[in-house]
């Protein structure tokens, strides 16, 4: 068992921007088809803090997790079992892109709940930073107006190319230090300082000047236990972003023939036209069954309808209401479906409720409802349906 001192070695402790290293492989733990090695030093950064792990190479084979455990900083390495021998020398290649993209959205990050704790006292209680998505959750609930001023204050801090610093005070010195912190940590303690916009333990890369961070959007914002979870884009995700939000919207302006600042207005006068134009259609089809019904066939005791799937169900109740009053015995709706047909049935002289266990039985059906009307489905023929109800004799 190889005794790793975890502070030693950690090369992106010290130097966000190195991606390219070589170092001596002190430990192998080989399965099927992966091998966890630990390194002398390494530049990979491991999962931890909400953040997920770098990835990238070793030695041409790709590392796809790298974990921090008591043996070390583990990588996950897609390679046979016997790639690796403890004293090999590898060299690594960090995804710098991956990388880069998580270093702006992180001193983003801390830029946000520095801004927020300044202004309105309210803690990081929530980080979590994916390859796409990043989330900070705050103890604290906040007002659009509110969040609108962070993120103008946020994007101020990156226009002002903010150095970012990392330090190891003493604990002389850190009794004395102000700084945000929701990890106790053990050992020394890294603290990174944002100007006046931030200080905070974290074990994270970041971008040297906030000038490199680029956009900071708050893309959403929702309640969260108490507090909000903001939906944050920054740096090179944020620009994807506005490209993506920018195209659809041009798409929908010109579908709704508005400007790009004006569409949620158009999509509102959409909604109304069609809510109007919903309740005449609906009208309509409510008179058309009503006169359905009245030119129903009540020559059988049991008339059967069939009605297009499409039929809105409170149409087909409204052609039954009126039925009932004609039909001797059970007045039968049915609806097509993919396996068969949704049924209501009605009646004003016969108990549903004594006959709709035979007619499931028989039409292989399922449902309920009261004496008056039942509404379930049928899985059998139509001319099943037709032929049971024309023999029916109650
Ligand atoms: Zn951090």
């Amino acid at each position: 068992m190889i005794q790793t001192e975890l502070t030693d070695g950690r090369l992106f402790d010290t130097d966000a921007y190195c991606h390219s290293f070589d170092a001596v492989v002190t430990a192998v733990y080989a399965e099927q088809n992966t091998c966890r090695l630990v390194l002398d030093r390494t530049a990979f950064f491991p999962e931890g803090g909400g953040q997920l792990s770098d990835i990238g190479t070793l030695s041409g084979y790709a590392v796809t997790d790298v974990q921090e455990t008591v043996r070390g900083i583990e990588h996950t390495v897609n390679a046979p079992s016997d790639a690796f021998r403890v004293g090999d020398t590898v060299h690594g290649e960090v995804d710098w892109a991956t990388r880069f993209s998580a270093m702006q959205c992180h001193s983003a990050e801390h830029i946000l709940s520095g801004i927020i704790h300044q202004l309105y006292g309210y803690d990081n209680v929530g980080f979590h930073l994916g390859r796409e998505e990043m989330t900070v959750d705050t103890s604290g609930v906040l007002t659009k107006e509110q969040l609108d001023r962070v993120e103008d204050l946020a994007n101020a801090a990156v226009y002002r190319q903010i150095p970012i610093t990392v330090t190891y005070p003493s604990r002389e010195e850190l009794a004395t230090l102000t700084y945000r912190s929701k990890i106790a940590l053990q050992g020394r303690v890294r603290i990174v300082t944002i100007g006046d916009v931030d200080r905070c333990a974290c074990c994270a890369p970041h971008v040297r000047s906030t000038g490199e961070i680029g956009l900071i959007r708050i893309v959403f914002a929702e309640r969260h236990r108490g507090g909000m979870r903001l939906y944050v884009k920054a740096g090179e995700r944020a620009a994807r972003y506005v490209r993506a939000v920018s195209d659809e919207l041009a798409r929908i302006s010109t579908m709704l023939s508005a400007h790009t600042t004006e569409t949620a207005d158009a999509v509102s006068r959409l909604l109304t036209e069609l809510k109007d134009t919903t309740l005449a259609y609906k009208a309509v089809l409510h008179e058309q069954m009503r006169r359905r019904a009245e030119e129903l066939c009540v020559e059988d005791a049991h008339p059967v309808e069939r009605f297009s799937p499409d039929m809105p169900v409170e149409c087909v109740r409204t052609f039954l209401n009126t039925a009932v009053e004609r039909v001797r015995g059970i007045a039968v709706a049915i609806l097509s479906k993919a396996d068969g047909f949704t049924y209501l049935l009605a009646s004003r002289t016969v108990d549903l409720k004594a006959c709709i266990g035979d007619i499931n039985r028989t039409l292989n059906g399922r449902g309920g409802g009261s004496s008056a009307m039942m509404q379930g489905t049928f899985l059998c023929s139509e001319d099943a349906i037709r032929s049971y109800f024309k023999s029916l004799v109650l």
